[in-house]
């Protein structure tokens, strides 16, 4: 008789995002006149780059002759974005990631959510806390988190990130495997400078861990310190993997496309103790499990590095970016301490004291039509906050600044 997977039973429902949905629904249908915005979005607004767009109207054509048409391509994903993204994203930045360490991917989700299958079935897994849910969730269903009770999972080890550290987390006191850092973070928009990162290099050498580094918002740094891959830090080959996505940065979020870099020189050991190059693991569960990104999405990624690309996708960036300082202004100017913004489309308000992620989330809504999404959503140390999201419209988050800037914290 077949049986399920009992792991996907023991995942709660992800209530979040229908939870916000619908209260914004009934709110809605309440106060038909209302204007609500949207500051809970977590997907981009402006339309793909004139380069990329090009680029791919070329490929479709391509594909539509017989000379030129592509069926199947590598698992790994064509050696023109393979290269262009050895080139453009580390080789200029001083780093030495060959083509053959890359293998694209339909986005960075798929492969946060496929790395576990190269790791020991019972291998420890620790997550910040607030973390992007993919991690904890794609591990819950491998059966690595062991039981949740009171939403806290028994075999994760949480390292919280609050206002209390800086948003820079302790380095685990049990020693995990597996250890997932997302820098620029979502949801708080923080960051980790060089040294801070060279720390948990230096703590995964130690102690024989491997760091899934989530860089997706990478393109969204602008101070000189944050670190813009982690293979900035000397000897991160040897202990890290690194995600990274078009989505966020050149609007790829519907047309599907990321990458993620297994250095040659990342070794794990199996049961026996030998060491195993995890390229080639992760090469052959590509192989067998996945056939490749489209053709004609690698062909606009390709585009993102060319010269009017890249002016082209700074300049959505920097839109976007906008709106992340006017957001953190406005917010400050209402008299609520505001986190990151500065290297990340991603704004992190504190809530007023003993006022909850969803006592705050109501207030917004109720006061000034406007949508966030609760802190506590993405994990315990959440509870306190809420996120905002600078994805919106430059109108619509100007206006959103004008109702924040009016905000009543005195009831
Ligand atoms: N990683 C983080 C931290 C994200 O916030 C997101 C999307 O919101 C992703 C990965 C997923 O990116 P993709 O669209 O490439 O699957």
């Amino acid at each position: 008789m077949a049986r399920i997977n009992d792991n996907f039973v023991k995942l709660p429902e992800s209530y979040l995002f229908s939870t916000i949905a619908r209260k914004v629904k009934e709110y809605k249908e309440a106060n038909p006149q209302a204007n609500v915005i949207s500051l809970g979005i977590g997907d981009v607004t402006l339309p793909i780059c004139k380069a990329v767009t090009a680029a791919m109207h070329e490929a479709v054509d391509r594909q539509a002759a017989k000379e030129t048409f592509h069926g199947y391509g590598p698992e790994q994903g064509y050696a023109f974005l393979r290269e262009a993204i050895a080139k453009g994203d580390y080789a200029d930045r001083g780093i030495d990631i060959a083509a053959d360490e890359i293998f694209i991917s339909d986005g960075a989700k798929s492969d946060l959510g496929n790395i576990g299958d190269i790791f020991a079935a019972d291998a420890v897994v620790a997550v910040t806390d607030p973390v992007y849910p993919v991690y904890v969730d794609t591990n819950v269903m491998a059966g690595r988190a062991g039981e949740c009770v009171g939403g806290v999972w028994s075999r994760i080890e949480y390292l919280p990130c609050t206002e209390a550290n800086d948003f820079v987390p302790a380095l685990p006191a049990k020693v995990p495997s597996l250890i997932y850092l997302c820098y620029p973070n979502n949801p708080t928009g923080t960051t980790l400078t060089r040294s801070q990162l060279a720390k948990w290099v230096d703590y995964a050498r130690r102690n024989g861990c491997v760091i899934l580094y989530d860089s997706a918002y990478e393109r969204y740094i602008t101070e000189e310190d944050v670190p813009h891959s982690i293979y900035e830090i000397p000897g991160a080959k040897e202990v890290s993997i690194e995600f990274r996505s078009f989505s966020k940065t050149a609007g790829f979020t519907g047309l599907r496309c990321g990458y993620t870099v297994v250095p040659a020189a990342l070794k794990c050991p199996d049961s026996k103790g030998n060491p195993v190059e995890l390229r080639k693991l992760w090469n052959r569960r590509q192989t067998t499990k996945f056939n490749g990104a489209s053709y004609i999405i690698q062909c606009g990624a390709a585009a993102v590095y060319t010269p009017e690309g890249s002016v082209q996708v700074r300049e959505s960036v920097d839109y976007y970016m906008r709106n992340a300082r006017r957001l953190s202004e406005g917010v400050a100017k209402a008299g609520l301490k505001v986190f990151g913004g500065k290297n990340a489309p991603y704004v992190w308000v504190k809530t007023p004291d003993g006022v909850t992620s969803w006592e705050f989330f109501e207030k917004l809504l109720h006061e000034c039509n406007l949508v966030c999404t609760p802190g506590s959503g993405f994990g315990p140390a959440g509870e306190g906050y809420v996120r905002l999201t600078a994805f919106n419209t430059e109108e619509n988050t100007l206006e959103a600044v004008r109702r924040i800037e009016r905000l009543d914290l005195s009831k």
